[in-house]
């Protein structure tokens, strides 16, 4: 079939090039990845902090090992933020070596992040975000991680997902050591 006169194939740096020309956006997507582990009482290590998901505390959850306080949703959010907008990782940004980010919330970390999405003039238009963890229970306060993750990003409830699963008993999850979660970030860059 004809295509739109509109849609222009992009096959080369040169039709990249003449897309930012036109002043269009193009899409762009960043995956992140956290883990946390969870205390169980004779840590040495990092210090036990009360669970948050999305900014959201979990309550009657297992505490988590972190510098920060360890909310493994918005660690990865954040990751896949930057992962969208080339610009490296958390890591990168707050190191867990700075006693600054000592018991940080996670919100305010993810403040500065977006400061550097708006610098990369890319506008976000989705967040797919999954909790991977046997315990707790994630449903009960998914709608309420949803809400508060679309507030934090200034976007609709209809442009961020939460779900979780379990690993069926496999694994560090499985075993219940700790927790994982992953973000998939979508956004439109403009011209720079
Ligand atoms: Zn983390």
């Amino acid at each position: 079939a004809e295509g739109e006169a509109g849609n222009k194939k992009i096959t080369t740096p040169e039709d990249l090039e003449m897309l930012r020309m036109t002043g269009e956006r193009i899409p762009c997507v960043g995956y992140g990845y956290d883990v946390h582990k969870y205390a169980d009482g004779n840590e040495a290590g990092q210090p036990a902090r009360l669970m948050r998901l999305g900014g959201v505390p979990i309550a009657g959850s297992p505490d988590v090992l972190a510098h920060s306080d360890g909310d493994v949703l918005l660690h990865a959010l954040m990751d896949a933020l930057l992962g969208c907008i080339g610009a490296g990782d958390i890591g990168t940004f707050f190191p867990d070596s700075d006693p600054a980010f000592d018991n940080v919330n996670s919100a305010v970390l993810l403040d500065t992040v977006l400061e550097h999405v708006q610098k990369a003039n890319v506008h976000i238009t989705h967040v797919d975000l999954t909790v991977i963890a046997q315990i707790p229970k994630v449903g009960p306060h998914r709608e309420m991680i949803r809400r508060n993750v679309a507030r934090l990003l200034g976007l609709d409830m209809g442009a961020v997902n939460v779900k979780a699963t379990t690993e069926e008993g496999l694994g560090f999850t499985g075993e219940r050591l700790g927790i994982k979660a992953v973000a998939v970030v979508t956004g439109l860059r403009g011209n720079r």
